[in-house]
């Protein structure tokens, strides 16, 4: 974990989160090259749910959240974490964190019995600080899609089955953030609600597990890194009926990526009202709490149903996580040296192509690049850049470390028989092209 942290650092993937003010803990901040990885993330699971399927819609809602929607979500009662508190040094752990009863900071056993705490953070709406008009960052997209349920479903006249699909970020008040970007106190989620007929419930609960496995190994994770975890009955949300885990082997320890619950009818049921109006076979205890039905028309009985919800949760944090620790490679090569090498699923580099003029102060060898970049650029398959060093040795190495699948050198080939040279981050192997060869290479490449 200490060499890419350390990487991540040094080539700008993540900073510390203020830093120069001494740093701000279980926050972090994504460079140039971890905005585009993140980026192309968020990208790519997006494409898989709403481009690539015709059964998904997309929503972005808002962050502060009315205190009623987590009210009745349940979790002002019960989304908390166990905390203890150490007498001896005044450190405060999180209950599972603690072992044969010691204080992980100093070693003290004058410890607290574990007492229930709030992850949720408050804070002040409008003008007035008296704590009357206060709003939570939400905890997880997933309520705003609830309480979002009736209008999309009004505005695209959707049936059962069908999904929302969310990507944004979420406030957890962890107690001990901690392993880097794998706890944290803000990240970003990565969340479907996935609406199905009861008893369809758990037959798409399996297809969404299986589905997300195969998602995650396209990303770079292989498959025999991923565990699955039923989560025991006594470990389940208050929402759900069931929830796999979707466990990696992080550099840490064996951790969640993503979760994947049965919410049941839990969520629509309880911000609904006047639900006895629309002869529901639902078993959930309704509690009159919004004004909306949330509920949709049976296109078979007429009746209206409240549906159940099938939930595949995923941190794009972590995912950044696993999929560095997944491309981080250190090679031997020959004559004793190293290179380290990122290698990314090539839809995942921060950037895609490298274009290399052999010398820098060569205006024309120069301006060839800087004409090569913009029409790869134009072809919108993510950030082309001109390596204008001089040193290729030096650039290869940058490269390789960063995870840019291709290098283009621009040399007096190119001038005299209009040629590039091809380079690749994980073959190591050289080729020449014609110039006007390269747009199409390029579209290969990272088309297929
Ligand atoms: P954990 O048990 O690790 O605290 P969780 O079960 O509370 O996680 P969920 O509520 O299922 O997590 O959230 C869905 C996903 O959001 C998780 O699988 C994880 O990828 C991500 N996530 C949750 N909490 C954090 C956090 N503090 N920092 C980064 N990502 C998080």
């Amino acid at each position: 974990m200490d060499d890419l942290v350390a990487l991540c650092k040094r080539r700008g993937f993540i900073f510390q989160s203020n830093e120069i003010y001494g740093g701000f803990q279980g926050l972090y901040d994504y460079g140039p090259l971890g905005v585009e990885l993140k980026n192309n993330l968020k990208h790519a699971w997006w494409s898989s749910m709403v481009y690539d399927r015709d059964d998904i819609e997309g929503l972005d809602a808002s962050i502060l959240t009315h205190p009623d929607v987590l009210k009745h979500s349940g979790h002002e009662n019960t989304f908390t974490d166990p905390m203890v508190d150490c007498k001896a040094c005044k450190s405060r752990w999180k209950a599972d964190t603690i072992e044969n009863n010691k204080c992980p900071g100093c070693g003290s056993s004058d410890l607290t019995e574990p007492r229930p705490f709030n992850l949720m953070f408050k804070t002040n709406v409008g003008p007035i600080e008296d704590g009357s008009n206060f709003a939570y960052l939400r905890p997880e997209t997933a309520q705003q899609i609830f309480t979002n349920f009736k209008n999309v479903l009004d505005s695209t006249a959707r049936s059962l089955p069908f999904g929302i699909a969310q990507i944004g970020k979420a406030f957890r008040n962890e107690i001990t953030p901690r392993n880097f970007i794998f706890r944290v106190r803000e990240f970003e989620q990565m969340e479907l609600e996935y609406f199905v007929k009861p008893g369809s419930d758990d037959k798409w609960h399996k297809e969404w597990v299986d589905n997300r496995i195969i998602w995650w190994t396209e990303q770079g994770i292989p498959r025999e890194k991923l565990e699955i975890l039923n989560v025991p009955d006594d470990d389940l949300a208050h929402y759900s009926k069931a929830t796999v885990d979707l466990m990696y082997q992080f550099p840490h320890g064996l951790e969640e990526l993503e979760g994947i619950a049965n919410r049941t009818d839990f969520d629509l049921g309880s911000h609904s009202k006047n639900q006895n109006d629309l002869n529901l076979s639902s078993q959930t205890e309704l509690n009159n709490a919004s004004n909306s039905k949330l509920a949709v028309q049976d296109i078979e009985t007429n009746k209206f149903i409240v549906p159940y919800v099938i939930e595949p949760s995923a941190g794009v944090d972590r995912g950044v996580l696993a999929i560095l620790n997944e491309a981080y490679h250190v090679e031997k090569l020959e004559g004793g040296k190293e290179r380290i090498v990122l290698s990314f699923a090539s839809h995942l580099a921060p950037i895609k192509v490298a274009v290399i003029p052999l010398k820098k102060n060569n205006k024309e060898l120069v301006d060839t690049a800087f004409k090569l970049k913009n029409t790869l650029q134009s072809l919108r398959l993510g950030r082309v850049v001109v390596e204008n060093t001089g040193n290729i040795g030096k650039n290869y190495r940058k490269h390789d470390e960063i995870g840019t699948p291709l290098c283009i050198t621009v040399d007096f080939d190119t001038l005299e028989k209009g040629t590039v040279t091809i380079r690749n981050r994980d073959t190591m192997l050289q080729e020449q092209i014609p110039l006007d060869n390269v747009s199409s290479y390029f579209k290969d490449f990272f088309l297929t």
